[in-house]
């Protein structure tokens, strides 16, 4: 059977467009090269957190734009774990456990009362050293303030790249394990499918998700300046250990970095941004950094065992933006560049992407991450 889109790249981007595709009534085939969920998507933390990173925005980066897709992706978050328990039993941890971000110095507290007055309207309280240690008992005694944001969200994302691509392929989607794709077939000015090795996958529209190696992959370049797009992989480095009781309840964002602590007491502690190219290693540096952090945010942390450690690439951009929707190219698409924050964005990013290639209204502020804001001048 043909499909009608093919989408190059199974991680949480590949995923949740092929699900909701396939359930408005399209064929979707996801080609991936290793098996779906196999780099960035897995290894993340899985912070819901739209309004702890609204001020980790380049001065290029339109941050109000960035907000509003965050806060509406988070909100899709929710519908989507209770669709995936209600019709397919699967649970994909989603909590709406809140997160403070803590400050050591005065310096900290000033950046605190900035980053607040990014917020427009969300719920964020502003609270001294005190105060955040009652909310949080493990918290450092040279914690001197805070802000508890108490809508931000986490969720286990292997848990929910299980669930997104058994629910994809339920409604109709197809996956092809192990099919590295080397060439979008550009034909008479459309995308006609894709190249993997020598067999051509034929389709009406390709959809490319490969996260940070998207511009691997020959034919976007066609209508996109892909150097002034920047596309880059950022390294992260994870320590994971496990406390008990567990060491936090909300998700903890300070010194530099975070503590993501799971209701069992499993907790994350993260990360590194690192301009190594692709090398997949955990460092002694890497890891010094990530321990010192979480021993700053939390002593107690000190007897925890070291029970994991990976890395994996965020797909970075020049502009801090991701690469969603039309290229320029009919039938050509995009659903990359997301950063640190594409578990977040998955769910408002399948949205722009099924309306898009079904030609319905975007939702709001979706011209943000069009991808021919770096279209090729002629
Ligand atoms: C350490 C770390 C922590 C993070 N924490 C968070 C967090 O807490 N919250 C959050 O929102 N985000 C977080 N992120 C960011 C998030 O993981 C990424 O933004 C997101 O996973 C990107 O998804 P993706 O589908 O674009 O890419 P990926 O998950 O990398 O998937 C791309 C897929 O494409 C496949 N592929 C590539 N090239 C080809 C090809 N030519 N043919 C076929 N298949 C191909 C790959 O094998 C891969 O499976 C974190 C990232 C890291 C590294």
């Amino acid at each position: 059977m043909a499909a009608d889109v093919v989408i190059v790249g199974g991680g949480v981007m590949g995923c949740s467009v092929a699900l909701r595709l396939a359930e408005a009534g399209l064929r979707p085939l996801v080609l991936e090269r290793s098996v779906p969920g196999a780099e960035a998507s897995s290894a993340a933390a899985g912070i819901l957190g739209p309004l702890a990173e609204a001020d980790h925005a380049t001065p290029a980066v339109r941050p109000a734009a960035a907000l509003r897709l965050g806060v509406k992706s988070r909100q899709l978050h929710a519908a989507l774990a209770e669709q995936l328990r209600a019709e397919h039993g699967v649970s994909v941890g989603f909590r709406r456990c809140g997160l403070m971000r803590v400050a050591f110095d005065e310096r900290e507290l000033e950046s605190l009362d900035r980053h607040a007055a990014l917020l427009e309207r969300a719920i964020v309280e502003r609270i001294d050293g005190d105060e955040a240690r009652r909310r949080e008992a493990s918290l450092s005694p040279d914690v001197v303030g805070a802000l508890d944001l108490p809508e931000e969200a986490q969720l286990e994302p292997p848990l929910l790249l299980r669930g997104l691509a058994l629910a994809a392929e339920r409604a109709g989607a197809v996956f092809r394990s192990g099919a590295y794709v080397r060439e979008v077939i550009v034909e008479g000015e459309r995308a006609r499918g894709v190249r993997v090795g020598r067999e051509r996958v034929e389709a009406e529209h390709v959809v490319v998700a490969a996260g940070s190696w998207t511009d691997l992959v020959r034919g976007i370049e066609r209508d996109l300046d892909l150097e002034a797009a920047g596309l880059h992989p950022v390294r992260g480095q994870i320590v994971a250990t496990e406390t008990r009781p567990p060491v936090f309840r909300r998700i903890v964002f300070g010194a530099g970095g975070y503590v993501v602590t799971r209701p069992d007491g499993r907790a994350l502690c993260g990360s590194t941004e690192e301009h190594v190219g692709f090398r997949r290693e955990v460092t002694f540096a890497g890891m010094r950094g990530i321990l010192d952090l979480a021993l700053r945010i939390a002593p107690r942390m000190a007897e925890a065992p070291v029970l994991d450690r990976w890395s994996s690439f965020r797909p970075g951009t020049r502009d801090g933006l991701p690469l969603v929707g039309p290229t320029g190219t009919e039938g050509l698409w995009l659903a990359t560049g997301h950063f640190r924050n594409g578990i977040l964005l998955a769910p408002i990013t399948a949205e722009i992407v099924r309306s898009a290639i079904l030609r319905q209204p975007l939702p709001l502020g979706s011209e943000a991450v069009d991808p021919r804001r770096f279209r090729r001048r002629a």
